[in-house]
This record gives C-alpha cells, structure tokens and sequence, in this order.
C-alpha cells in the first residue's frame, strides 16, 4: 500500500515545523501539492502529460495533500485516486451539454450561500476552499467569492432557521467546510445547536479522507460534544481511498458516536466496474461507513470524460445488488434542478 511518494514529496514540502497555533491538519494542508509538474515528478508520470496538466491547471488549479497521492502508485498515469485529481487537456475541450453551473444553483439561494431546495433541510456554503480539488466537481465554476463569511454572514441563515418550524437538519458544505478552523466551526454550530428545532448537523467533507489528519480531538469535541446529533458523509470512490489512517478516523468518529455515510461520484476510469465498487462498499464497511449515495456526475464543463452514460450506470448498480447485502448498495441518483431532493436512476 505505502507504495510510493510518501518519503520524497513529504520531506521535500518544507520544514515541517507548525507555524504558531496550527493544527497537524492545517499544517499538512499548507504543504499540499500545488504544482502539476511537481505531481509528476514525484509519482514518475509521462512527462508528456505536463502541457495538458499546465493548462489545464489554469481553469481550475491542481490541489493534493502529499498523504493522499503517497496512496497513488507512480508510474501509473490510469491510477483511479491520480484520475480524481490530475489536471488533463482533456478539460480543456468543450462539450455540448456541459456548462459551468449545472445545477442553476444561483436560482435557490433565500440568502447568500443558502440553499434551501429540499424539504426539511438547508445547506450552508461555508467556504469555497477544499483539502484536494476533484477535477469532475461541478462546484469548479462556482462564483464562491460572491459568498461573505463570519459570524456576520451565518447569523441571518441562523434566523432564517429559527423561523421555520420544519427545518430540524442544517448541512454545512462547500467547497469543504472542515478547511475552515474548529474555533469558527464551534460557534457556528453553538449558534445551531441553539434552536430547539433543530436535530441534526450534517457536514459534507472530503477531509477524513484524503487528510485523515483532520479529524483530532478538537474536531471531536465541537462536533460530537453538542446537543445535535452529527453526522457527517464522506466521500470515496475507490476502495484504494480507505487506508490505514482513513479507517482509523472513521472508527474514531464512529466511536465518539458520528454518523459517517460515504457519497460517490460515479466516474469513468475510477470507479465504472461493479468489482471496483463492490471493493468501496466492502472497504466502507470494514470502516464502520454506510454506503449512501452513488451520484451521476454534474454534466459541469471540464468533465465530460468522466461520464458513464445511465444505462451502463443502472446495470452496474444492479449488478451491485446481486453481490452485496442491500445495506452495502449506495442509491444511484441524479441531481435535477428544481426537484425537491435527488433523483433516482431506476
Ligand atoms: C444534496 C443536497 C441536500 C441533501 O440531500 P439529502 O438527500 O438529504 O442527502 C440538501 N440540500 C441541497 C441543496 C443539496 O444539494
Ligand atoms: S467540493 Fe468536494 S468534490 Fe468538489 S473539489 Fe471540493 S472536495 Fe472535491
């Protein structure tokens, strides 16, 4: 497994000594690979790839903690993590029917960086940053610098809440909200925690895994220490995402009495084959996560290469079913703009 970069790009990022007041996760996230040509060098890619990768990388820059691609096998440029997150010309072309805001987000948004387009539930867009940037997001083209932060901006999302009775679930999401400090979190989610009708606080995070780092003792502490029931969904899509630290954060949130669920984009070259996914379900269990959603991708410009076309889809799905106990099958589905929750592919 720790087949690759981990020794020279880690020891190369910089002195490893923590800046004042940093945390492990925040110092690792400062580290992260940035640079396309330094990907390749340290995962002895093709250096044909470069040009694509540069130019690529101007759309929508390269972003890779250095644990995650030492996950990567070098040489490889068909490895299924590398594929998540290599810059590719193939980005560069433009595609009919992919466009850079898929899901018309701007038209649900009661506030600035609230989405409330299902039943029950709202989403806070916390911040525009993530830990890694996942080239098929369709959040790639998402005007985040339109969205304020602080306490000044979260409080009237907090009233917006307050005076809806049939709220009882907040979601933080992104971008990727565990980016943002625990000091900033905590208060936010006191100022939740506060409104007796809400039950739950979900946050959508790719951090467990890939910067497991992330999830010490003081995001246990905010999160699992309040008075709404946490839960928080992961995202893999390979098995090979599971390492050791990976499952060690996910049995420590499962242990402090979090509810981990596991989103996946289904991708072509990643994930497409029912043995692929078959190995995520089983991985996710022997992690203590629940299979949730399997999502057709955003038909978000830049990534169409992705895209397994629905039929092929269903029939992996159901090829899924026929192998797995049906707690181990996440739901296919489909975002549709305008529709009071995600879709299913039947
Ligand atoms: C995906 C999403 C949710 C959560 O949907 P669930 O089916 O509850 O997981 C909520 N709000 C928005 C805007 C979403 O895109
Ligand atoms: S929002 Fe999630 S899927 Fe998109 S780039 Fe960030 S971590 Fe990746």
């Amino acid at each position: 497994m720790e087949k690759s970069a981990h020794g020279s790009g880690a020891a190369s990022a910089g002195n490893g000594l923590a800046a004042p007041g940093e945390a492990t996760w925040q110092r690792l996230l400062r580290e992260a690979i940035r640079d396309p040509d330094e990907l390749i060098t340290v995962l002895a890619l093709p250096a044909s790839l470069r040009p694509g990768a540069q130019a690529a990388a101007r759309l929508f820059p390269l972003l890779v903690p250095r644990g995650f691609a030492a996950l990567m096998t070098p040489g490889d440029p068909a490895d299924p993590l590398l594929r998540q997150v290599l810059p590719l010309a193939d980005e560069t072309i433009p595609t009919p029917g992919y466009v850079s805001d898929p899901l018309h987000e701007g038209e649900c948004a009661p506030l600035p960086g609230l989405l409330h387009k299902y039943h029950g539930r709202v989403l806070l867009v916390t911040t525009g940053a993530c830990a890694v940037h996942c080239r098929y997001c369709f959040r790639r083209h998402y005007p985040y610098q339109d969205r304020p932060r602080g306490p000044a901006w979260w409080r009237p999302a907090c009233a917006y809440v307050a005076d809806r009775p049939e709220i009882d679930e907040v979601l933080l999401s992104g971008g990727d909200p565990l980016t943002l400090p625990d000091a900033q979190l905590a208060a936010l989610a006191a100022d939740f925690a506060a409104i007796p009708h809400l039950r739950r606080l979900r946050i959508h995070s790719r951090l467990p895994i890939v910067l497991p780092e992330r999830i010490d003792d003081a995001f246990l502490a905010w999160f699992a220490g309040g008075r709404l029931r946490p839960v928080l969904v992961v995202h893999a899509n390979h098995a090979r995402e599971l390492a050791p630290a990976v499952v060690a954060a996910c049995r420590r949130l499962g242990t402090a009495g979090v509810t981990v669920l596991n989103q996946s984009v289904l991708l072509r070259g990643v994930n497409d084959t029912v043995d692929s996914l078959d190995a995520l379900s089983r991985a996710l269990a022997d992690a203590g996560v629940q299979p949730y959603y399997l999502h057709q991708l955003d038909r978000v410009s830049g990534a169409a290469h992705f895209a397994v076309d629905d039929d092929r889809a269903r029939g992996l799905v159901r090829a899924l079913a026929d192998r797995l106990p049906g707690y181990l099958v996440p739901r296919l589905v489909r975002e549709e703009p305008g529709q009071p929750g995600k879709s299913p592919l039947t």
